[in-house]
Parts: structure tokens; sequence; C-alpha cells
């Protein structure tokens, strides 16, 4: 059989605030390891493509293997902690991103550069300090799409896509924040493409 690697764009680079992911009507379970700190977490490094599509579950013959990133696993469990019920350790979150994601990407990089390329992002871009130097904080208040976009922008240098989702009274708040990568996965680009979502005109963001 010959196997074509699977092609893509960019990636987007996908953290979620877990005050956002609890607050909901479907609630949230924290990690066996204990709650996670009050900080964004990784969701997942996703290929991408220009037009919009992407690829998904490239290789089934390249399944998660844990004993490949032994040496990240403690940096994981505190910078992409899972949030699904039941409470897990992590190992079905990341198995889910690396199979459906992780393997699209296997021709630039494989298991552990991917993991430690996600790593090395969420240290490179600190999120929640982009939008506390903005005053914009944690604490339940409302804020603007466009304040919000502008301090991620003021921080890193590059336009977010904000991804909201409702608590369960019906707010909108800020979940995640997606920003575009480089196809190996260590330098931030330009979007060349926005995903879709709603937010509204006031966008809470919840305590964790
Ligand atoms: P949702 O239905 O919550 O929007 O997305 C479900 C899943 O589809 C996400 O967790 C992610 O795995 C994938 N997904 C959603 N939107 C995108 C996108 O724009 N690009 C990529 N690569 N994956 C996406
Ligand atoms: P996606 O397909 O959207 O990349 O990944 C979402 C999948 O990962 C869902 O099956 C979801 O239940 C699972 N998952 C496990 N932990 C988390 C978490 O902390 N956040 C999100 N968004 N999904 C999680
Ligand atoms: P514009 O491209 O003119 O800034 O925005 C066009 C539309 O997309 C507006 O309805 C605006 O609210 C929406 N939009 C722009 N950026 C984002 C974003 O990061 N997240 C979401 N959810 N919508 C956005």
């Amino acid at each position: 059989v010959v196997c074509v690697a699977e092609q893509f764009d960019f990636f987007y680079f996908v953290q979620q605030w877990p005050g956002s992911y609890c607050d909901t009507k479907k609630s949230c379970c924290y990690p066996t390891t204990g709650k996670p700190a009050a900080d964004f977490g990784i969701h997942g490094l996703w290929p991408n493509n220009k037009d919009g599509s992407y690829p998904s579950n490239c290789d089934p013959n390249n399944p998660f293997d844990q004993s490949e990133i032994s040496d990240l696993r403690s940096s994981m469990q505190k910078e992409w902690p899972t949030l699904a019920c039941p409470s897990g350790n992590g190992i079905t979150f990341w198995t889910h991103e690396w199979e459906k994601h992780g393997t699209c990407s296997e021709s630039f990089i494989d298991q552990h550069g991917y993991f430690a390329a996600a790593l090395n992002l969420k240290k490179k871009i600190n999120l929640l300090q982009a939008l506390e130097s903005a005053g914009i904080q944690p604490n339940g208040d409302s804020y603007t799409l466009q304040n919000i976009k502008g301090a991620v922008k003021d921080a890193t240098g590059f336009t977010p896509f904000i991804e909201c989702n409702v608590d369960e009274s019906g707010n909108s708040q800020l979940y995640q924040v997606y920003l575009c990568v480089d196809t190996s996965g260590s330098d931030l680009i330009e979007c060349p493409v926005f995903p879709h979502g709603k937010c509204g005109a006031q966008i809470e963001f919840p305590t964790f």
C-alpha cells in the first residue's frame, strides 16, 4: 500500500479557559491529579487548511504511545489538564488529540515533537497575563470582543479568534482562544482563515 502524507497549511493552537468549561449546563470533572490552576489550558494543536477544511484521524497505524512522551508527562498534567467527565488522568484526552489531530501532522513532527510543540507554545504565549495587563480579569466581569482580541494582539503580535460558549444562565463567555502557528509547530503566524462562531456583545470572563 502506498501512503501519501497528509498535507495541511497551518495549525490552530487552541487554549481553553477552565472556568468556562465548568460553569456550563454540562459541568466538568477535575482530573484525578487535582484541580488545575486558574489558568488557560491547552485544548489542542490542530492541522488546518487555508480554505477552512481540516484533516482528521490520519493514521490508525500510529496510536498514542505514552512511553514516547514520559519526559513531558508532568508538564502535560499541568498545562494540558482534562476537564471532561468522568475524571481521568489525561490519557484519554491526549490520546484523542493525538489520534484525531496529531496524526495529521506526522509528516512534519513526530509524537514527541507534537506534544513538545504545544507545551512550548503554551510557555511562550501567556494568555492570562496578556488579558490581565489589559485589565481583563477572570472575576465574572464582562468585556467586548474588541477589548479581548486587542489584548491578545498587543501581547503576542497576532490577532486571535475568540470562541464563546454560554454559562448555565445563558451568558456569553470567553471559552477558547485560537492562535495560528506555522507547520513546524513553533512560530505564530497571522491566521489565514478564522473559524466561525458568535460571541455576545458582552463577554463574561468567569472565575475558576
Ligand atoms: P465543536 O463541535 O466543539 O466546534 O468542535 C469539535 C471538535 O472538532 C473540536 O474539538 C476539534 O477537534 C474539531 N474542530 C472544530 N473546529 C475546528 C477547526 O476549525 N479546525 C480543526 N482542525 N478542528 C476543528
Ligand atoms: P476535540 O475533538 O473537540 O478536539 O476534543 C474534544 C474531545 O476531548 C471530546 O470528546 C471531549 O469529551 C474530550 N475532552 C477531554 N477533556 C477535555 C477538556 O478538558 N476540554 C475539552 N474541550 N474536551 C475534552
Ligand atoms: P470583522 O471581521 O468585521 O471584525 O467581524 C465580522 C464578524 O465576525 C462580526 O460579527 C464579529 O463580531 C465577528 N468576529 C470577529 N472576530 C471574532 C472572533 O474572534 N470571535 C468571534 N466569535 N467572532 C468574531
